[in-house]
């Protein structure tokens, strides 16, 4: 006997209420056939999160950090970007 796990949409990525899955197991939202199906691994959303803050954490250090560091001002757009990517990689529960 297998273990029930419930349905998933590979093409709507959301689960699927049994009442939603037609006799031949098509979804009928938008008609996949959802049998074999599986939910994402729920490592994936974080482990791309990560990589991003990273990427943009990074991205500050190589250029305005920089810019910073050697004395050179900002302008009012690099000065808001910079806030706003800070903010974004806090909200995010920082980096590294
Ligand atoms: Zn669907």
């Amino acid at each position: 006997m297998s273990e029930f796990k419930g349905w998933y949409c590979a093409h709507c990525e959301c689960g699927v209420d049994s009442s939603d899955v037609t006799f031949n197991e098509a979804h009928t939202v938008c008609g996949r056939i959802i049998t074999d199906d599986e939910p994402p691994a729920p490592t994936s959303r974080p482990q791309i999160v990560t990589e991003l803050v990273g990427a943009l954490n990074y991205l500050l250090e190589q250029t305005v950090d920089q810019d910073l560091a050697h004395g050179l001002e900002l302008t009012e757009g690099e000065m808001d970007a910079r806030q706003r990517a800070i903010r974004a990689i806090e909200k995010a529960g920082g980096a590294s």
